[in-house]
């Protein structure tokens, strides 16, 4: 981390730096268009606003052809717990039929969300869908979601970084790291 960078103070430690995001993304997208190169290309959905950063960089390692949907989708407040409720901010702007759907995701806690999205995807008849995420905690194990393409597992920390905010803050970093205690009590 760069000493003089603003966030100097406010991150306690990094936990997945810049060159190993590069590299999963590389090796994660190889694997995808091995897997959808015999069909028509991929529809990727992504949720606002964390997942954006890694689908930018999915969309343009993949090496079939690509569709980009995002939809925006509300389970977490600026509280660093869940909620378990599900609302749609923004939806599709495009039918499913016929497509091969692949869900982008920053990261898997609880699961709730992904497990919510995958059944409203599949009601909008796809011809598949599969899940890419980059994160994953331990508690995603409690509720069954099928994550076809995995980055990392990761500890059971709140963490900031390459999409993931912390009240709105730290989506920018190049990084996946740890903010330090001090900030969630200011
Ligand atoms: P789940 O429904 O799987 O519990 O949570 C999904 C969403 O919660 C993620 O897409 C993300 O927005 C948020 N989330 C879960 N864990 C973290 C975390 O450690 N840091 C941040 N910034 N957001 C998280
Ligand atoms: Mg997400
Ligand atoms: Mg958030």
């Amino acid at each position: 981390m760069d000493a003089n960078a603003w966030y100097a103070d406010q991150i306690d430690r990094v936990i997945i730096d810049e060159a190993e995001l590069a590299a999963k993304v590389k090796e994660l997208a190889k694997e995808i268009s091995a897997d959808f190169a015999d069909v028509d290309g991929v529809l990727l959905v992504g949720v606002f606003k964390g997942a954006v950063m890694f689908m930018a960089d999915l969309a343009r390692a993949l090496t079939v052809p690509v569709e980009m949907e995002f939809m925006a989708l509300s389970s977490y407040g600026n509280a660093a717990t869940s909620s378990g409720t599900v609302r749609i901010m923004k939806d599709l702007d495009t039918d499913l039929k016929g497509k091969h759907v692949i869900v982008v995701e920053d990261i898997i806690d609880s699961g709730l969300t992904l497990s919510w999205l995958l059944k409203y995807l599949g009601s909008r008849s796809p011809e598949s869908v599969s899940v890419v995420s980059m994160l994953r905690k331990p508690d995603a194990q409690k509720i069954d979601v099928p994550v076809r393409y995995l980055g990392f597992d990761i500890p059971n920390e709140f963490v900031v970084g390459y999409g993931l905010d912390f009240a709105e803050r730290y989506r920018e970093l190049p990084f996946i790291g740890v903010v330090k205690p001090e900030v969630y009590q200011k």
